[in-house]
Order: structure tokens, then C-alpha cells, then sequence
């Protein structure tokens, strides 16, 4: 079985030029409510581990987690709070912006995307947008054990397809049932892996079989 993946509080950040150096980066986004921070918690097997990232003042930073063995990871704003006011939301959407497309060290995004409800609105703009800025991203369906078993197969196919995705691409997951979790912390250690020159390892979408 594959070990847990050690993580450890370092900061929150307001800004990417507070960002400490590391040799890859990975990062997680996702609407509130998707379910980041369970997962974040089974990848670690640390029970209150993404608690921190829900604490008053730190929700709309960016919560940096180092990983113990090499690299970042990065637990970003969930979007789509509602009720935050609009000169609050430009601010954090700038902030995510700017990190998502600027820092060098990112090697993969994680955008997590409800597998009981499939993608929003909200879901679709983000992944078309990172799509349209050539950055690296996988989709993780999370809460794979609230879909019923016998409509399964059919969900998967109109996820991927919500997404402009083939089933395979997507790796589905569940932070309460232990769905997926292996294969993620899998999928992290390798994109966390630096080659022989420092340069970090790209994972492309699709190359792996289809999960759960
Ligand atoms: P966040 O706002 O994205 O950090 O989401 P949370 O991790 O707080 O989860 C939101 C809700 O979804 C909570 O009620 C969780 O218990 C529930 N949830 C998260 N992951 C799973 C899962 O894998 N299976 C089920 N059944 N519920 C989940």
C-alpha cells in the first residue's frame, strides 16, 4: 500500500512573492464545499491537517503544505462563496489568477469537481480557462462512494464529457470510503518528482487507465 502523503503546515500567503521556494508545487482547487478538505486530509491520513486552511483569516490565501520527501503542496480559496462581497472576490480571484498562471514552480493543478453533482458553471469556466493558458491540470471527482453503484458507468461518461474530458482522464476518488486515494498519492509523488536536471516531470491527462 501506498504511504501516506506527509504533509506539514509552513504559511498562508496573501501574495506569490511570499511563497518560499520548492522544487514543485502542486495545487488544489475546487468550489467550497467539493470536498478539499477531506481529501486533503485522507491523502495525509492527518485528521484536522486542512482544518488550518478554514480557519478565520486564512480562507482566502493560499495555505502552503510541505510534503515531507520534497515539495508543495498548495490548498488555494474555494471559489464560488456567494455571499462574499464582489470588491472581496476580485481580490482573491486576482490572487489565484496571478498564481495559477504565473508561478513557475506549479507542475499540476488539481481541479476538484463534485462527483455526486458533476460540474457547475463555476467548474467548467475554470478548467476551459486553465485549458486556454496551457497549464498543467487533472480532474479529481470527488465523493465517488455518493454516486450509486449502478449508474456509475453512465455518471463518469457525462462528468468527463461536462469537463470536455474522456472518462479516463478524470481520477475519481473518496476521502470517506478510501476510493482512489492510493493512486493519487501515487500521481502526486510523481509529479512532485524533480528528473536527474531539476526540471520537474509532466504527467499528461489520459495517459492512465480509468480508476474506481
Ligand atoms: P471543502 O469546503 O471543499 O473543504 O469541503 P469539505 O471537505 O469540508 O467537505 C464538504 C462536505 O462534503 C462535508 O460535509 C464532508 O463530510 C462531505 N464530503 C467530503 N468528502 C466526501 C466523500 O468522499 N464522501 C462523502 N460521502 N462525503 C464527503
Amino acid at each position: 500500500m501506498t504511504s501516506r502523503l506527509q504533509l506539514r503546515f509552513v504559511k498562508s500567503a496573501g501574495d506569490i512573492g511570499q511563497l518560499p521556494d520548492t522544487p514543485a508545487e502542486l495545487a488544489f482547487v475546487g468550489r467550497s464545499n467539493v470536498g478539499k478538505s477531506s481529501l486533503l486530509n485522507a491523502l495525509g491520513a492527518q485528521k484536522s491537517l486542512a482544518r488550518v486552511s478554514k480557519t478565520p483569516g486564512r480562507t482566502r490565501l493560499l495555505n502552503l503544505f510541505e510534503v515531507v520527501g520534497g515539495g508543495t503542496v498548495v490548498d488555494c480559496p474555494g471559489y464560488g462563496y456567494a455571499s462574499a462581497p464582489a470588491k472581496m472576490r476580485g481580490s482573491w480571484q486576482k490572487l489565484m489568477e496571478r498564481y495559477l498562471l504565473e508561478r513557475r514552480q506549479l507542475v499540476m493543478i488539481l481541479v476538484l469537481v463534485d462527483g455526486e453533482i458533476g460540474p457547475t458553471p463555476l467548474d467548467e469556466q475554470m478548467i476551459e480557462w486553465l485549458r486556454s493558458y496551457d497549464r498543467p491540470h487533472t480532474v479529481v471527482a470527488t465523493k465517488h462512494d455518493k454516486v450509486k453503484s449502478s449508474t456509475r458507468d453512465k455518471r463518469k461518461r457525462e462528468l468527463a464529457a461536462g469537463c470536455g474530458l474522456t472518462p479516463g482522464d478524470i481520477v475519481w476518488v473518496s476521502a470517506a470510503k478510501n476510493v482512489g486515494l492510493d493512486r493519487l498519492r501515487d500521481l502526486a509523488q510523481v509529479w512532485l518528482s524533480v528528473d536527474a536536471v531539476g526540471r520537474p516531470r509532466r504527467w499528461e491527462p489520459g495517459s492512465s487507465s480509468e480508476d474506481g
